[in-house]
């Protein structure tokens, strides 16, 4: 007999989280870290909603409810969601989470059988992956290919389609690539979900950066697509939009009332209720005009931050950056640098079991973080399954300009510095788990 449960092998993580106490011992030891790694807006909680949670506690609002979430929250969500998608939702089919990341499990739990398998998108967000043969289905990784936009088509889609497939995760706007689909490309996809899967197969779309795009774009839904409503399970939160990653406030939209009430089971089972003083303050953000202003203020520093950051980047010699459409992340190609800095062949000197383990975009990351101070996350973090040979970092531009423009000064010096990545490698043993 273990101590420990064999399924403990297969489920991943989030790293951006992981590289926390690495930043927190150089800072200990005096060092300035320029910190790219976490995806959270650093904008304040906009007033009016802070000001709502803090009326609500005042009102002790502060005791379990309905699992599903508050009325008038789940009521805000239709509201909001149908509006904006032009699709019809009722409250009794949405259902509050502590964040935009619990349904990621609670869907993989739900649907999937042993055996059964999940498309998802690579790069992506970890904890589709993470979760996949946790639950005993089959990674199904759709790539996202620079060269596409980070985005992928119908065509892409139809191979991986198979009478096993379970669910299809979309995530637009994309961490961590900040890739978006055209009302066209979400038609193509659509149109070959509908001719190859069954109606029983859904689509996971994850829309937690539905406010977050630039020069101007209108945010599209898989389900506003003829024929989708009815096989989307639609998901978006207060994290991002609202700068309240803290908040923990997420919701979906089931495609009927049964399939809520299993979400609103896994609630019980896990966490009873959302704090309702937090959800009062979701329908403050859902239904006030003064959130639309403070959202936009937002989204303007960071398109301003985007275009500095990837102009910056492009200039550094060894790195292309393509440019986000959406989210608050940057994600450079690094395969020169990793070449010139002599990261690849390092690579290829290592053992087979620890090659396995990491990446050379994982060592430059961490020669980046331990020597120059940058915490940035590797192409390895957003998906490891095919992540091969692919040479990626991904840095978030929600950090004041001032830190960003060190950090891109600090990269360009790590991108030169071959003798000290030689040292590193002689001081430090990868993978660094
Ligand atoms: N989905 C995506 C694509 C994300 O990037 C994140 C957070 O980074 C989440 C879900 C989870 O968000 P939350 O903090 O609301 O749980």
């Amino acid at each position: 007999m273990t101590l420990i449960a064999a399924r403990n092998q297969r489920i991943g993580t989030e790293n951006a989280f992981k590289i926390g106490p690495y930043i927190t011992g150089l800072e200990s030891q005096g060092h300035r870290v320029i910190k790219c790694n976490l995806g959270e807006p650093d904008f304040p909680l906009p007033a009016h909603i802070r000001d709502e949670v803090k009326r609500q506690l005042d009102l002790d609002n502060v005791h379990y409810c309905d699992p599903q979430g508050v009325l008038p929250l789940r009521e805000a969500v239709a509201q909001d969601m149908g509006a904006k998608r032009n699709i019809s939702i009722t409250p009794d089919r949405v259902v509050v989470f502590p964040g935009g990341k619990p349904p990621i499990g609670f869907a993989q739990q739900i649907y999937c059988e042993p055996g059964d398998e999940v498309i998802y998108p690579t790069p992506g967000y970890p904890v589709y992956e993470s979760f996949i043969e946790y639950v005993g289905a089959v990674p199904k990784p759709l790539h996202l290919e620079e060269s596409a936009g980070f985005s992928f088509d119908g065509a892409d889609l139809a191979p991986l389609i198979t009478d096993r497939t379970k669910l299809i995760i979309v995530n637009f706007p994309s961490n961590p690539t900040g890739g978006v689909a055209t009302r066209d490309q979400l038609e193509g996809i659509a149109d070959v979900i509908k001719a190859k899967a069954s109606p029983d197969v859904r689509v996971y779309s994850d829309e937690i950066y539905e406010n977050i795009l630039f020069d101007g774009q209108e945010h599209v839904s898989i389900a506003s697509i003829q024929g989708m409503a009815e096989r989307t399970i639609l998901v978006s939160g207060a994290s991002k939009s609202y700068s309240w990653t803290g908040g923990r406030l997420g919701w979906a939209v089931l495609p009927t009332v049964e399939e809520a009430m299993l979400f609103k089971n896994m609630n019980i089972n896990y966490i009873s209720c959302v704090s309702p003083y937090t959800q009062m303050g979701g329908v403050t953000a859902l239904t006030s005009p003064l959130t639309a202003p403070a959202v936009q203020e937002m989204v303007d520093a960071f398109q301003g931050r985007r275009d500095v950051v990837v102009a910056g980047l492009n200039a550094i010699d060894g790195i292309s950056c393509e440019t986000p459409s959406g989210a608050f992340y940057v994600f450079p190609n690094i395969a020169g640098v990793c070449e010139k800095l002599g990261v690849i062949d390092a690579f290829d000197a290592l053992a087979p079991d620890i090659q396995s383990q990491t990446s050379p975009a994982s060592m430059f990351q961490m020669f980046l973080l331990l020597e120059h101070r940058v915490a940035a996350m590797d192409r390895r973090s957003f998906g490891a399954i095919g992540s091969e040979g692919r040479h990626f970092l991904r840095l978030s531009i929600a950090t004041n300009i001032d830190d960003l423009s060190e950090a891109l000064v600090r990269i360009e010096k790590a991108s030169t510095d071959t003798a000290g990545f030689a040292r590193f490698m002689k001081e430090n043993t990868p993978p660094w788990n």
